[in-house]
């Protein structure tokens, strides 16, 4: 997808988190899994394989109890945006920051309007989740040299500098970074944040090692953007040894749900049109993941990891991968779709946090990511589908992924066997 597009899909009114949480110690990062076996039972295995680390990873400690009910914890699913097709891409292109921009300038650069930035400020799960990670932490930042890979408004870096970090080198290939200098001046940062306008892979920092690497890279279902690459990047280029990434660990899960009335206006909506076959583009709508607000009740089986991520020490090879899975189903019932969902975890801390896109999880701009099915399996409580999801950038445009879910299930009333089910999340 491109900047237009996540243009006039801003204009046409994001959805916007319907919970604010007030005071950033007091809920919003619990990462609600800790009252969810599934998120947290999985991420206590996978994570960095120590249970008592994941559970501080999982549940902000010292703060209220983080359950919460189903219904106040994502966005109700008649609010949520029905377009099957993802919102905003990060493109890379920069371009001349000017009041006259067109449309048609967006379309090459999208993080140069104000109305992303926007919505990941707003977000609060996500900014509140690396404020805190940041202000909490000043031992991590005194008197240290920082990267901000993607400063976008410099948000990042400005927490950084609060936390008394020595200098903060803030980078973005976007023209919105004229937007962060004047931002940081405005704070009166501009002693200790330089900003740099360009892509991180063509850049030349001042300094030969940073300390610390700050970065929001995060896309929908983890990967989408593959802005992943260039963080990577970045560690291997500048971080010193035992350096501190931010966030270090990520985990995407897959899960089953029943979907069927929203799988009907979504899907079968193709299969008669004012009395007309358009079954063609159901075959096209299929294919593409849609990231929207799933309902946690929607959830028929647990939810177990298709990949756990080291940021410290993974590689660009990792994000392109192909592994098993089983689910186990609850309840009797009907499954139409996988979902995917994701933690982001930051463990280099004095006390660990992070935060979880899951459907029991507040809500965040990055929703969930919903691959439906052609056929739809009939499930009886304990039965088990097994599978295999396998993700990596396309070919010609590697800011999309290319998705592929194979698929067995032997269960009482349904059977079903596929391989290579095909996705594309563009
Ligand atoms: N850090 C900000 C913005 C995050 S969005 C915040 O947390 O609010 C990601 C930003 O990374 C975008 O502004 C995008 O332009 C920038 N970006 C993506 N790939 C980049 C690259 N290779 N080099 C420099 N900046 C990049």
């Amino acid at each position: 997808m491109n900047g237009e597009e996540a243009i006039s899909s801003n204009d046409g009114g994001q959805k916007r988190p319907r919970e604010i949480v007030d005071d950033p110690s007091s809920k919003a990062l619990k990462c609600e899994t800790d009252t969810e076996e599934n998120g947290v039972e999985a991420a206590k295995k996978v994570l960095d394989g120590s249970e008592e680390q994941l559970q501080e990873v999982s549940v902000d400690g010292d703060t209220a109890s983080g359950s919460h009910k189903e219904e106040e914890s994502q966005q109700p699913k008649e609010e949520s945006t029905t377009s099957s097709s993802t919102p905003a891409a990060k493109t890379d292109d920069v371009k001349e920051a000017t009041d006259n921009r067109t449309s048609k300038d967006y379309y090459f650069d999208s993080y140069a309007h104000h109305s992303i930035h926007e919505e990941m400020l707003k977000d609060e799960v996500r900014t509140k989740t690396y404020q805190m990670a940041i202000l909490q932490n000043p031992q991590i930042f005194k008197d240290k040299i920082v990267l901000d890979v993607g400063c976008g408004t410099g948000v990042l870096s400005m927490f950084a500098a609060q936390a008394g970090a020595k200098h903060v080198y803030a980078v973005d290939c976007s023209s919105i970074i004229h937007q962060a200098r004047t931002i940081v001046k405005l704070n009166n940062f501009e002693d200790k944040i330089t900003l740099i306008e360009g892509k991180i892979e063509e850049i030349k920092l001042p300094v030969a090692q940073i300390d610390v690497l700050l970065s929001e890279w995060i896309g929908y279902c983890l990967l989408y953007e593959s802005m992943l690459d260039s963080v990577l990047f970045a560690r291997d280029k500048w971080l010193v040894p035992n350096g501190i990434v931010f966030p270090d660990k990520s985990v995407l899960y897959i899960a089953a749900i029943e979907d069927g009335q929203v799988k009907k206006e979504r899907i079968d909506f193709w299969d008669n049109v004012y009395g007309f076959d358009m079954t063609p583009l159901k075959d096209i709508a299929i294919k593409e993941p849609v990231v929207d607000v799933v309902d946690a009740k929607a959830l028929v089986t647990d939810a177990v990891p298709v990949l756990t991520l080291d940021i410290l020490t993974c590689t660009k090879e990792d994000l392109a991968f192909k592994n098993p899975f089983k689910l186990k189903a609850h309840r009797n019932d009907y499954i139409h779709g996988l979902v995917t969902y994701f933690e982001c975890a930051f463990t280099q801390l004095h006390k660990p946090i992070g935060f979880s896109t899951a459907p029991f999880a507040r809500y965040t701009h990055w929703k969930q990511t919903i691959f439906y099915l052609r056929n739809t399996l009939t499930i009886c409580n304990r039965e088990t589908i097994e599978g295999e999801f396998a993700c990596r950038p396309n070919a010609k445009n590697n800011r999309d992924l290319d998705i592929s879910i194979s698929l067995s299930f032997k269960g009482l009333y349904s059977q079903f066997e596929q391989k290579d089910i095909e996705y594309r999340l563009r």
